[in-house]
């Protein structure tokens, strides 16, 4: 662990203007003690060993060192529809910008570290329990292959933390490739900061999209000029349609999909009241406090638009109204278009053919109302090599309707040919079926065992869920059980935004 003295450590962010943010003193937890750390993901950084007592300090921060200058980002954003310009890092901070070994930077920023000038009523910390999610989940989708912030630690401390109980605090240290929401452009366009506005444009197009200042040095006077402005917000809006497409393929459902928590690098991002589906229901609702369903499964990617809308009325001292709609416009296209693709991979189809969104939406209808669970359903089709269609059926109450789609679905799949002409076997497209229907889900139940034990002091279930979850596409025979259906209770479980 004394290697971390020697890594870079740069913070780019903290070069800014001082209207991009506050630079605060972190306040130290009580007795922290670490709960687990991201060996593989350390790797990548040339960060190996155990952590140990210094970087216990300093991470539940104490002392902090010179090369890390911890600031408090300010932005605001619209939060269930409503625009709140007070928002900004209320309980975590950027610490700095590590490399990986590839040479890609990553923000490192603490979660739980304490109150800061945005914390408005809030008390600066994080609980265990939704740490703990938030972990499980940035790595289980990093896992299944999602674009994601990523969890490099975790601690927790003898600090009270006051909720509807006294919990304990903890602290994650998050990395991601941008800490930058949508929030951060609506902040400097509502409080007509417009020259602060381009300058955090440029930032994100030189540290992220440097190729669209290539492009637009490269073109030719002749050319039709793309401005790197609108090709900003053209990558955001790609980004933001592949995500939340695989959102919806994989049975994710985000929760609170206010600006403020929207990447503009398209990756999933502050994980709170989240959940996979268990049984397929295209209404359901994640956050026990979204009253109205705004966040509701099915409404993910109309959100989205929503929230792409909400950036390009900040984008316009930028980019041409014109242009911009144009771009929205692009936005469902996208997402639809990514979703079939997932969607046809799911399903073990490599080519499109006619008929194919009907066999689909076919599906997912019938899923619904039987209420079947959607991860295990995919799985179980990709068992077809070995298994008889009646182990799919057994899913639905309505066996006979499913064997008719499955019937279906059989034809189709004989449609299936390669470019040399021939069929593709049953084995062939189970084994690649497999390898984009995942085994392991973090169901909520599973999260919440974990959680429960380790309130208790016992991590050693949290690790296990962390190891099999990074593996969700492998049989893993011998953790069959974190495959199981949820249990009743483990249905209904509330989670809300407090955390
Ligand atoms: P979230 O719902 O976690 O995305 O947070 C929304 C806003 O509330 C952000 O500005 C957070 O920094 C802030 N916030 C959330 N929880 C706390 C807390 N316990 N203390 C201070 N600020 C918080
Ligand atoms: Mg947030």
């Amino acid at each position: 662990m004394s290697l971390w003295q020697h890594l870079p450590v740069y913070h780019r962010y903290a070069e800014l203007p001082e209207t991009f943010y506050i630079r605060v003193i972190p306040t130290p937890l009580e007795n922290p003690r670490w709960v687990t750390w991201n060996a593989p993901l350390a790797e990548h950084f040339g960060l190996t060993g155990v952590p140990d007592e210094i970087w216990l300090q300093i991470f539940s921060g104490e002392p902090v060192p010179d090369y890390f200058q911890p600031l408090a980002m300010k932005y605001a954003g619209h939060q269930f529809g409503v625009y709140n310009p007070a928002l900004g890092d209320g309980r975590g901070l950027l610490f700095g910008e590590i490399r990986d070994r590839q040479g890609r930077w990553f923000d490192v920023h603490l979660k739980g570290v304490g109150q800061t000038p945005y914390s408005r009523m809030g008390d600066g910390r994080a609980v265990l329990r939704s740490t703990i999610r938030e972990y499980l989940c940035s790595e289980a989708m990093a896992a299944l292959g999602s674009e994601t912030t990523r969890a490099l630690g975790m601690m927790v401390s003898d600090t009270p933390v006051y909720r509807e109980r006294v919990e304990q605090g903890a602290l994650l240290i998050r990395l991601g490739e941008t800490h930058i929401r949508f929030g951060h452009f609506e902040h400097f366009f509502y409080t007509g900061q417009h020259d602060d506005l381009r300058l955090l444009a440029d930032k994100v197009i030189e540290w992220h999209f440097p190729q669209l200042l290539l492009q637009s040095h490269q073109q030719q006077p002749y050319q039709q000029k793309v401005p790197p402005y609108l090709g900003l917000f053209q990558e955001i809006v790609q980004r933001t349609a592949k995500m939340i497409a695989f959102w919806q393929a994989y049975g994710f459902a985000h929760g609170v999909m206010n600006t403020d928590n929207m990447s503009v690098l398209g990756q999933t991002f502050d994980y709170g009241p989240f959940a996979f589906l268990d049984d397929y229901d295209p209404h359901f609702i994640c956050n026990h406090s979204d009253y109205q369903g705004r966040y509701a499964f099915d409404m993910q990617p109309g959100i989205g638009q929503w929230n792409l809308t909400a950036l390009a009325q900040a984008f316009t001292p930028l980019v041409g109204k014109n242009e911009l709609e144009t771009e929205l416009g692009t936005y469902t296209v996208l997402l639809n278009q990514e979703y079939s693709r997932l969607m046809r991979c799911k399903l073990g189809l490599q080519q499109h053919q006619d008929g194919d969104s009907e066999l689909c939406s076919d599906m997912l209808k019938l899923m619904a109302k039987n209420r079947v669970d959607y991860t295990l359903f995919f799985r179980r089709l990709s068992s077809l090599d070995a298994q008889p269609p009646e182990f799919v059926a057994e899913l639905f109450h309505d066996q006979p309707a499913a064997m008719q789609w499955l019937q279906q679905y059989r034809l189709r799949c004989e449609r299936e040919i390669d470019s040399a002409g021939h069929r593709y076997s049953a084995k062939q497209r189970c084994q690649v079926m497999r390898q984009v229907n995942p085994k392991f889900v973090l169901r909520n139940y599973l999260a919440q065992q974990v959680i429960d034990a380790a309130e208790q002091g016992d991590f050693l279930p949290l690790e296990q869920l962390i190891q099999v979850l990074q593996h969700p596409y492998d049989e893993q025979p011998m953790f069959e059980q974190y495959a199981e259906l949820p249990p009743a209770w483990g249905k209904c479980l509330e989670i809300s935004c407090s955390s």
